[in-house]
């Protein structure tokens, strides 16, 4: 029934991001401008299902999220596969892959690819216990961004449960280092992520961005950042069966003397890394933290989020 899950939400406000082609319109529940019942638990109002192709199988799938009961998590299910087992969406279940982020069950027999826009989305609006059922092994890729979940969850609605938040509170640093990439996760009363992307290609520079993490900055100013791409490594990306479904509107081309298409943002990479880190550390749970990442990209992130699981 159209708009039935609104009858759950207490003093409905709608925020629209204009100032881009790509309109985005939440509605969620504030008071005094602040999200509504932060100390609990939430899930989705109803289920709701997305067809399109995956970025490296190139290969379509149907995503259908559904709500799910008081401490579920988040768990993935393989509706495709005997039995329809499932995958908890936990950093524990982590498989090493450097350009997406893969989970599967212990021996790897059941795997969910590229799962990290979709978790960033689901903890970047305060989602705690959904279940994703995917009738394929990757996740589609909308358009490239987060912006596709966020409709999704934003058309499901969001509902408030019983349960208190489990956060993973982190009070002490903690890093992970690689030469002169570096991600520390420093005591912080919410979530803040500063990342420095830093590039020798003259049009691309240095991009220093910081984001105060609500569902408001999620959303406007997270959300839309699409994945990147090197024109150069195209190619040998896609001889490794990599990135099959990548298009020009979906991916951040960087040619060798410009950007192939145009930005939603002018730091859009900078951007994208913090959606990245959002779903990546997200696999260790709701983290209060402030997250500073320096050229790192999603094995570091994997790192910290074991590390912050093991940790905390
Ligand atoms: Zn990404």
């Amino acid at each position: 029934m159209p708009g039935s899950h609104k009858r759950s939400l207490a003093g409905l406000q709608r925020v629209t991001c204009s100032r881009r082609e790509h309109l985005i319109i939440v509605e969620y529940c504030t008071v005094m401008g602040r999200m509504p019942d932060t100390d609990r638990e939430h899930t989705i109002g109803r289920s709701v299902e997305y067809t399109g192709v995956s970025l490296h199988t190139g290969k379509s799938a149907r995503l259908r999220l559904v709500p799910a009961p008081e401490s579920t998590g988040i768990v993935f299910v393989r509706v495709d596969l005997p039995g329809s087992p499932e995958v908890r969406a936990t950093a524990a279940n982590i498989i090493e892959g450097d350009r997406a982020t893969t989970i599967g069950t212990g021996s790897g027999e059941v795997s969910v690819r590229t799962v990290e826009h979709l978790i960033a989305a689901i903890r970047g609006m305060s989602i705690d216990n959904i279940r994703c059922e995917l009738d394929a092994e990757e996740v589609p890729m909308g358009d490239g961004s987060a912006a596709t979940f966020v409709e999704m969850i934003n058309e499901a609605g969001i509902v408030p449960q019983g349960s208190p938040r489990q956060e993973v509170v982190i009070d002490r640093p903690v890093w992970v280092s690689d030469g002169p990439r570096h991600l520390i996760a420093l005591p912080y009363h919410g979530l803040k992520v500063t990342y420095v992307f830093d590039s020798d290609v003259p049009f691309v520079g240095v991009q220093h961005v910081e984001f105060e993490i609500s569902r408001d900055s999620f959303v406007c100013e997270i959300a839309p950042a699409r994945t990147v791409g090197f024109e150069e490594e195209i190619e040998a990306l896609q001889a490794r069966g990599l990135g099959l479904g990548g298009r020009a509107d979906t991916v951040v081309v960087v040619g060798r003397h410009g950007y192939l298409g145009t930005l939603r943002f002018p730091d859009e990479i900078a951007r994208h890394k913090v959606l990245d880190i959002i779903g990546d550390l997200g696999l260790a749970g709701p983290v209060r933290a402030h997250i500073v990442g320096i050229a790192s990209g999603h094995s570091m992130n994997h790192r910290l989020a074991r590390l912050i699981m093991g940790e905390c």
